[in-house]
């Protein structure tokens, strides 16, 4: 049976890897679920009869679309626009949208695709989808922002609703551009449709503790991490890639439990200081997207900035969160942070330790928090979004906090008994991919083939 379990895991990876050539990204993060599914194979033949694995690795639908518009100076620009709608099998496809210069396919089908397996684990009823734009925000005026954002629109909009897909924020869109296209897509369907998107502003329409859910969540899901090993973030000090949404709520609620944080960066460097960052200087520089993280150091002669956000993995920490972006921390990196002495290594962003890196963290016993379970208290919350519009009323900041809290908790036992139950005691990361899969799976057999 084993052997059967590792023909059909194998030959169902050489064959997405035919279907998918030179999409690095996609066939990394698909690999690595691989990898984790082995011994649930081995227990469920149903799984191998279902065409399970030749069916999730198969996005439902793929949406590409021209995005036209015109820059200040009357200048037309063409980008691409991307929905990957993966999996609908527990709910409407729920996940981002990203606007980067990276964005392609391959990088839109792993985030869709590692979405599955997050959202199934929220517990909440939502499938998995992915879009985004190669459109670069940096260096955009407030306007030309505003027309790609609703030139976005104006084509997804025929594709995606309340009850058949709900797409929200990643790097690049916050609430400003949520606002943007939740109004032109209000103007093309001539109504308002709260819950068709998520991470709105609470101030009209969106869910509190939505903006803090993904950052408070990681830390909420590695305190749990801590505990089973009796330490704790109090005394702690931690290091934080990023400084966007993730990053900054990841530091404040860190520095709640005591921990000092000590580096955080942007895609052009990090600042370090070893009395500890102020949140609130990060908040305020970077609420404008034209802002750099360099400026920190203007107002706090203690930190220093240094150019290559890469070598921010060698200061030293007990805790390292990488909350920017795919495979920002590799082998090199993951190297320096055993050297000195890293107890525990939780993912904020999606995907972003190398499968090196991460092999180097789990053969030293650092603790190892994976994105889809650690990031997970982002998308949760969205999903809580939804609710609250469907229902037309608003929970506090509290009562949303306190779901997401129970929520991350919920996660971490999961994850806990699928390692226990699939003979990897402690490995966060195959618990994860294999409570995540056991769900969806379930729903795909009896859903029936289609
Ligand atoms: N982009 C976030 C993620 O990677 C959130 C998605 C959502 O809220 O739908 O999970």
């Amino acid at each position: 049976i084993k052997n059967k379990a590792n023909d059909y895991v194998h030959e169902v990876y050489a064959l997405v890897k035919k279907r998918n050539p030179d999409e690095a990204e996609f066939l990394q993060a698909t690999r690595e679920i691989f990898d984790s599914l082995r011994p649930v194979f081995a227990q469920h033949p149903e799984y191998i009869a279902n065409g399970i694995l030749e069916r999730i690795t198969e996005p439902e639908r793929i949406i590409t679309f021209r995005v036209a518009w015109e820059d200040d100076q009357g200048k037309v620009h063409v980008n691409r626009g991307f929905r990957v709608q993966f999996n609908s099998e527990l709910g409407p496809y729920k996940g981002g949208i990203r606007f980067h210069p990276t964005v392609n396919s391959s990088i839109m089908k792993f985030l869709a695709f590692e979405q599955i397996f997050k959202n199934a684990l929220t517990g909440q009823p939502i499938g998995a989808g992915k879009g985004g734009s190669d459109f670069d925000p940096k260096g955009k005026s407030e306007r030309e922002v505003m027309r790609f954002t609703q030139s976005f629109m104006t084509e997804l909009s025929k594709y995606i609703g309340p009850d058949t897909d709900v797409p929200a924020g990643d790097i690049g869109v916050g609430k400003r551009e949520i606002g943007y296209m939740f109004g032109q897509y209000k103007r093309l369907r001539g109504g308002y449709a709260a819950g068709v998107l998520t991470g709105k502003d609470p101030q009209h329409g969106g869910s509190l503790g939505r903006k803090e859910a993904t950052g408070y969540g990681t830390i909420y899901f590695v305190e749990e991490m801590l505990r089973g090993k009796n330490l704790q973030f109090r005394g702690s000090t931690v290091v934080v890639s990023g400084s966007g949404n993730v990053s900054t709520y990841a530091m404040e609620k860190a520095i709640q439990l005591g921990a000092k944080v000590v580096a955080c960066s942007d895609s052009s460097g990090y600042i370090y200081d070893g009395n500890g960052i102020d949140v609130e200087t990060v908040k305020r520089l970077k609420e404008n997207a034209n802002r750099r993280i360099w400026e920190y150091v203007k107002d706090h002669p203690t930190a220093e900035y240094h150019e290559d956000c890469s070598s921010i993995w060698s200061i030293p920490c007990d805790i390292a969160l990488p909350c920017a972006t795919q495979n920002e921390l590799d082998e090199a990196a993951a190297d320096w942070l055993v050297i000195n002495g890293v107890k525990a290594v939780g993912e904020g962003a999606n995907m972003p330790c190398t499968k090196e890196a991460i092999d180097v963290f789990q053969e030293n016993h650092v603790l190892f928090a994976p994105a889809k379970a650690a990031n997970a208290g982002g998308v949760a919350v969205s999903a809580m979004e939804m609710s609250q519009n469907s229902m037309r009323l608003n929970w506090t900041f509290e009562e949303v906090d306190q779901k997401l809290h129970q929520v991350m908790k919920d996660i971490y036992q999961s994850c806990i008994n699928a390692a226990d139950d699939f003979g990897h005691p402690g490995n966060l990361a195959m618990g994860a991919n294999i409570a995540g899969f056991l769900k969806v799976a379930d729903a795909m057999v009896g859903h029936g083939i289609n």
